[in-house]
Parts: C-alpha cells; structure tokens; sequence
C-alpha cells in the first residue's frame, strides 16, 4: 500500500532539492530540513559545470517550462574553450583540455555551467512552502510505522515512510545509516571562492580557464574561472572564481574553514601577487564579502561501502559519495541520484513498504546508492 505521509529530505542542496522538485511532479507529498536559515545565507554561489549525463538528469526530471528556465540560466562559454595558462609568465600551456565529458551536448561544443546558487533556486521553485529552514539535523529514529529526522535543537520532524539524507559531506544521516562506514577523507587540501565584478575579467576573453602556478616549494595554486559573452559587457554581472591549492599553500586562520569574507579574500590576493597582470585583477577588484573557503574532500576512494539494510532511510548526493574537484563530476552525479530516486519513487506511486526492493545494476554510482540504501520502492 502507498504510504501518503510526506517521504523526509535532509539538507536543501542540489541533490535535495531535484529529488524535492521531482516528487513535486510526481505529486508524492515530501518535506525538506534544511539547516541553514535562507538560501542566501552564507557564500555559496560557485559554478558548476555540467556534462551530458548531469544535464540529461535535470531535463528528466523538470517539466518542460523549467527546464527551459534553466537552460536559459545555464551560462554557455565558447571562446577558447578550457585554456590552460602559466599565472605568473601568462603563457598558455598544452594539454589541459576540458575533459570531453563536459564540453556538453546541445552547446554546439560549448561549456554549460550554472551558478549553485541559481540551481537551487529553480530546482526549489513550487517546493518553498514544503522547505523547512533553520533545521540543523543530527539523525533518525525509526519508528513503528515510519521514521522521524532528528533535529539539533531537540524537536523532530513529523513521522514519514523515508527519510532520504541529502545534507552533504557531514551528512549524519548517512553516518547513523551506514554504522560510520561511510567515510569522508579530508586531503589536505583546501581553496577559495569568490566573486569578481566582469569588467575585470576582460583581459582573458571569453572561454573556460585554469590558472596555474607552480612556483611555490609547498605546492602549487590553481584558479578555475569561466567568462561568459553574453554578460562580459554587463556591469552589474559578477563571475565566480575557485582557487584551490597543494595542502599547506591555503591556510585559514586557526584552521578555521567556515571564515568567510576579508580574511579569506586577502589569503586569495596574496597568494596571486605575483601573478601576470592579465590575471591580478580577477583578485583586486573581487568582492571580498562573497569570498569563502573550502575543504577538498573526498569519500572512501575504493567505493561506496556495504551496510546493513534500512528501508525506510537512504543517501543521496555528496553525503554518500563526495568527490575532489579533479573529475569536475560531483554536481553531475548527485543530480543523477535524485532523478534515479524520483523515478523510482513516482513508479511506484509513492513509497510503498511490502514491495520488492528495485533491480538495479550494480556498477555505477547512482544506481548502488539507491540499491545500499535500498528503499523498498
Ligand atoms: C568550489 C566548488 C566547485 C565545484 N565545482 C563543481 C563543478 O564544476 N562540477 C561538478 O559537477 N561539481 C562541482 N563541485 C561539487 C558539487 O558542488 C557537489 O558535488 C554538490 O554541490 C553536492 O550536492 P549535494 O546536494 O549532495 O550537497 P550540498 O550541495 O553540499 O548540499 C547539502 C545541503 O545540506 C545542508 N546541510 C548540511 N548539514 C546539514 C544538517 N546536519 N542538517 C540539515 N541540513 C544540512 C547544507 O547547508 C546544504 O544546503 C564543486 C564543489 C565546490 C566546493
């Protein structure tokens, strides 16, 4: 029998919020906890590029008018495509092309990217009165008929059929679920973001570009940025900027990574002072409030563990699969995750607790996350 209590999702990220607008469609009743108070309330506003495979799984969930809000949205970078350059000498340097998974589909050849926080929003467009902010999660209890979120300031959620944990790389969820098998390793390494007005973008033109410089003892610093055409002209347009470096080269103060703005923001200038004059004003002119660290992380490099079987709590996204920004592939594949959920929960009809868990293969990741945690759809 179809279970009509709302199916629970911890966090407001974008996996969250896809699966969210997918069980919207799909009118299965759903509620999301996020811990944050509001969508803007810290830095958050990176860019994401997205491949084929991420894109096919936004266009298989939206309906037809939201997709195309958010293809509109999407930024569609050509130019010189992923130009590789010396941040110091401002020489291009061979062989570092756009791996070909994310020169994506429809573009003609083009980089599609969206900002986060753009994402977020139209993915939540139609689910806002269903998301409930300020809800720091700390678990689940599973109870005789369902299951209850946990909440840091003692209340819980109301009893649903599902609990599926979305909240990133410190999920709780998946930490109670998984028995702390599932593991998120620090590198070492840590970054920047941040965002510069687009006039001081001009010197590079338009394309996708990686700034390296390797001239430090302790490691190098690179810097990822996209410069879109259709918005280099507009002066209230700002582009996003990721710098991240060897572990030891970015050090936040007392090693505290959730410092943002003017701390972080001179750590970014001084790291590129030396840099070619092309480049310095990506930093210069950045606005330092928007500017915050981040941890590069990623989860068991061998795979996604066994646990024993819940099948009324599953992970979706980072929480169970978190990844270094190398592959450029954690945004693609935790949309992959919600699409896969969605489907599987609109099948059949809502969460229903006496069916067969579904048959799914076992060599990627969307489709072993699904099969772990194994919701008895
Ligand atoms: C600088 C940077 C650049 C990146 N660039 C790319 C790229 O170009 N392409 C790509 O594919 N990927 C990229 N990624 C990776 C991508 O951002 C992540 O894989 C993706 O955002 C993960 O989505 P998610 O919904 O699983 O988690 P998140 O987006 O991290 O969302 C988790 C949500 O849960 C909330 N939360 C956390 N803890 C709790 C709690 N206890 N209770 C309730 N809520 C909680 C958080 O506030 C957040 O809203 C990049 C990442 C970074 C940091």
């Amino acid at each position: 029998m179809t279970d009509r209590k709302p199916i629970l999702i911890a966090g407001a990220g974008i996996a969250s919020l896809l699966l969210a607008q997918s069980l919207r469609l799909s009118g299965i009743p759903y509620r999301v906890f996020e811990r944050d108070a509001s969508f803007v309330f810290r830095a958050q506003g990176y860019r994401l590029r997205l491949s084929s495979e991420g894109l096919n799984a936004i266009q298989a969930v939206l309906d037809p008018e939201t997709w195309q809000r958010f293809w509109d949205t999407c930024g569609k970078t050509g130019g010189l495509g992923f130009a590789s350059f010396n941040a110091v000498t401002g020489e291009q340097i061979e062989h570092h092309l756009v791996p070909p998974a994310l020169v994506s589909r429809q573009g003609g050849g083009k980089t599609i990217g969206i900002s986060r926080s753009d994402m977020r929003k139209i993915f939540a467009q139609g689910c806002e009165d269903n998301i409930e902010w300020g809800k720091h999660g700390m678990g689940y209890e599973v109870t005789e008929d369902g299951v209850q979120a946990i909440f840091a300031d003692g209340t819980r959620s109301v009893e649903g059929p599902l609990l599926v944990g979305g909240e990133g790389i410190y999920s709780k969820v998946s930490k109670q679920l998984s028995e702390g098998k599932l593991k998120v390793y620090d590198t070492g390494a840590r970054g920047t973001h941040g965002q510069t007005p687009s006039a001081s973008f001009k010197g590079l033109g338009e394309g996708v570009f990686r700034l390296l410089d390797d001239t430090r003892p302790e490691g190098s610093v690179f810097v990822i940025t996209n410069v879109r055409p259709e918005e280099m002209d507009d002066p209230s347009v700002s582009f996003g900027w990721t710098m991240g470096g060897h572990p030891g080269v970015i050090r936040a103060p007392n090693d505290d990574y959730t410092i943002v703005g003017r701390t972080a923001a001179d750590i970014a200038k001084s790291l590129t002072q030396k840099w070619h004059p092309r480049f310095r004003p990506l930093f210069e002119d950045m606005n330092e409030s928007e500017t915050a660290f981040w941890k590069i992380t990623c989860s068991t490099p061998s795979g996604v563990p066994d646990w024993p079987n819940q099948p009324r709590v599953t992970v979706i996204g980072d929480s169970v699969h978190s990844m270094t920004p190398a592959g450029g592939i954690g945004a693609n594949t935790v949309v992959r995750d919600s699409a896969l959920i969605g489907r599987l929960l609109r099948e059949a009809g809502g969460y229903k607790a006496e069916s067969q868990p579904p048959t799914t293969t076992t060599n990627n990741t969307v489709d072993t996350t699904a099969r772990r945690g194994n919701c008895t759809l």
